[in-house]
């Protein structure tokens, strides 16, 4: 085990970050990216959101979005999720 007091920032394998607007809609971006626009007009600030999934490159995360977006259909309501 390292040293607590040592804990540098691991880098990260994942470049893409998997959310979801307000509007409903999945999306993703890239970690470096400070804004996103949905779609739907909005602009959302990528240190606002939650993160739902990574993915390592931007096939990944289109496939995740993909995969969110049928299983959002068959969601009924929120799990409303404090971290
Ligand atoms: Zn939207």
């Amino acid at each position: 085990m390292p040293c607590c007091c040592l804990q540098p920032e691991i880098p990260s394998l994942f470049m893409f970050i998997v959310f979801r607007c307000g509007c409903g809609r999945h999306l993703y971006a890239r970690k470096d990216a400070k804004t996103r626009t949905c779609p739907c007009g909005k602009r959302i600030l990528l240190s606002k959101v939650r993160v739902l999934s990574q993915a390592e490159d931007a096939a990944a995360a289109g496939e995740m979005v993909r995969r969110l977006q049928m299983g959002s259909r068959e969601m009924t309501g929120f799990k409303p999720a404090h971290i």
